[in-house]
């Protein structure tokens, strides 16, 4: 489904508050909040308030919101303590379908840094 709202999914809940979530930034289209399970000091999802499965059903018309987010994510990046580019820096992830290593079924972006023992190689 790609809907306003997915009663089953658990982002548009925390996108809409009946979930509670450690918020990092909200606007009319978009959501970022702190990671349940965090993988470095730094680490949240940024989520479109909408409900887009994944990356897969992304269409022309999104490319405005994806910019969006991915333009606010340094700045949030900087707020939620990632050091500075180029000696800090962070990640953006964004895992699609099964094979992507995706769980939950509403788009969402990781940011991740602070530190990077969660590099691979
Ligand atoms: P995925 O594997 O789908 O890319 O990542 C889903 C992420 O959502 C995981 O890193 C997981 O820790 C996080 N997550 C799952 N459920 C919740 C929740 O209820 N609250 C928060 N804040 N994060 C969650
Ligand atoms: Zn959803």
């Amino acid at each position: 489904h790609r809907n306003a709202y997915e009663p089953d999914c658990i982002f548009c809940k925390i996108a809409e508050g009946s979930i509670p979530s450690r918020k990092v930034y909200g606007d009319d289209e978009i959501y970022a909040f702190h990671d349940i399970s965090p993988w470095a000091p730094v680490h949240f999802l940024m989520i479109p308030k909408r409900h887009v499965p994944s990356m897969a059903q992304v269409r022309p018309e999104d490319a405005g919101l994806l910019g969006r987010m991915l333009a606010l994510a340094p700045k949030l990046a900087l707020e939620q303590g990632c050091n500075p580019y180029p000696e800090g820096g962070f990640r953006i992830v964004i895992n699609t379908g099964a094979e992507g290593g995706q769980e939950v079924h509403h788009l969402h972006l990781h940011v991740i840094g602070g530190a990077r023992p969660w590099l691979k190689g």
